[in-house]
């Protein structure tokens, strides 16, 4: 076994060794500038614009409806706030979901510092939106719907194919957050109807601080980075060469073991679920069982903190996360986890594990070892759980 045990691919991945060589001779030798004219540029250039053509291809768009971003939090503001910005004559209303990633949900808060409206759609217990909510929500002035394609923290799936056939309908441009989806699930931008796509390459086993927006040709939105004529004049700045070379090959190794592995991580998934169900009282997952990303894992565990969770599972040299953001100074529960109607207190018990294309069955046997004697410890500190049992043995004497 590993010297970690890494279960947070919903944080970031592991760059794939493949990746990692395809950039090395853009670290090194092929260091032109893609704007400029000679021999050296033109290897980069090509290079680039191949990328393109890989990333048009997964998605069944055009290649030249492909922007490389600096990852997916740039890809969220820049749909959000250019859309709004380029489409104040038509409207200022936005309908997005209460379980967004942040880089939505905080642009949206900025937005609406700027005059725009804001409706947050509520999720059901699973996590998925209403239809007949969305319906309900959409006004004369609607100019975007926001929905992410699949949840950072519980998984859930939202139903996009629909949702674009709304927006269509409605001539309402369409945005979906992918990037925990992409890469993971088959999407067509075609047959789903969207306008506006973001993703992330370390989310898939490529590099950081790259990423892109799939921008539909004739989508009225305006520049993020004003400058030189990068990107057809909507991103200037020289390009992150190396990011977008990894980011390219990352996708191609992504989509070509994709089915195979998605079966084999939904088959891990539903055996580690099963077996701490079996093996842990008093545990519930999150996130819809069947609408669900292959790879994710949310379970609440009654009567302890997720964050000494945590900590115990890292002494253990386990990685996972917890589905508070205690980590980022606030005391809250994850707005996703309230989403889905968890009181606080069991919200606070979250544990993600997140697979990743190299988890084994045996590095989860052992995380779930290690689950049942650090869920066991902590709540024998717990006088919650103390109090719990004794009414509980109290109420079997009677
Ligand atoms: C990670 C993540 C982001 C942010 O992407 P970065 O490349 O880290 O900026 C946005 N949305 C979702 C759903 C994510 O999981």
């Amino acid at each position: 076994m590993k010297d970690i045990i890494y279960l947070d691919n919903a944080a970031t991945t592991r760059m794939r060794p493949a990746v990692a060589d395809a950039m090395l001779p853009f670290l090194t030798e092929e260091y032109g500038n893609p704007s400029a004219v000679y021999g050296l540029a033109s290897k980069s250039r090509a290079a680039i614009n191949k990328v393109r053509e890989t990333i048009a291809g997964t998605l069944f768009a055009r290649p030249e409806e492909i922007y490389f971003t600096a990852g997916g939090s740039e890809a969220d503001n820049w749909a959000l706030k250019a859309v709004f910005e380029a489409n104040k004559d038509k409207g200022n209303h936005i309908i997005t979901t209460k379980i967004e990633h942040h880089a939505v949900l905080y642009t949206c808060h900025y937005l609406e510092s700027l005059g725009c409206e804001v409706t947050y759609l509520n999720v059901d217990e699973n996590g998925r939106i209403s239809m007949d909510e969305l319906k309900r929500a959409i006004r004369p002035t609607t100019i975007l719907i926001s929905v992410m394609a699949a949840n950072n923290e519980i998984g859930t799936l939202e139903p996009i194919k629909e949702i674009g056939e709304i927006a269509k309908k409605h001539k309402i441009y369409f945005h979906t957050d992918a990037v925990q989806a992409y890469g993971q699930i088959p999407i067509s931008v075609e047959e789903c109807h969207i306008d506006l796509l973001s993703a992330s390459g370390h989310k898939l086993n490529g590099p950081k601080g790259v990423g892109f927006l799939y921008i539909r040709k004739g989508v009225k939105l305006t520049s993020f980075l004003h400058g030189g004529a990068q990107e057809r004049g909507r991103r200037a700045g020289t390009e992150n060469v190396p990011g977008i070379i990894g980011l390219g090959r990352a996708v191609e190794l992504a989509f070509e073991d994709m089915e195979e592995r998605r079966q084999r991580e939904t088959e891990l998934r539903d055996y580690l679920m099963e077996k701490v169900m079996a093996e842990i009282p008093y545990v519930r997952v999150n996130g819809d069982r069947i609408n669900r990303l292959p790879n994710n894992v949310n379970f609440s565990f009654q009567f302890i903190e997720g964050e000494s969770l945590l900590i115990m599972l890292d002494m253990k040299h386990i990685c996972a996360s917890s589905g508070s953001a205690c980590t980022s100074g606030s005391l809250d529960p994850s707005h996703v986890l309230l989403a889905i109607g968890l009181p606080h207190e069991i919200a606070h018990g979250s544990l993600r594990l997140t697979l990743g294309y190299e988890t084994t069955k045996e590095e989860l046997d052992h995380t779930v070892e290690a689950i049942k004697e650090i869920v066991g410890k902590l709540r024998d500190m717990s006088p919650l759980y103390e109090d719990f049992i004794r009414k509980h043995s109290e109420r079997e004497e009677q």
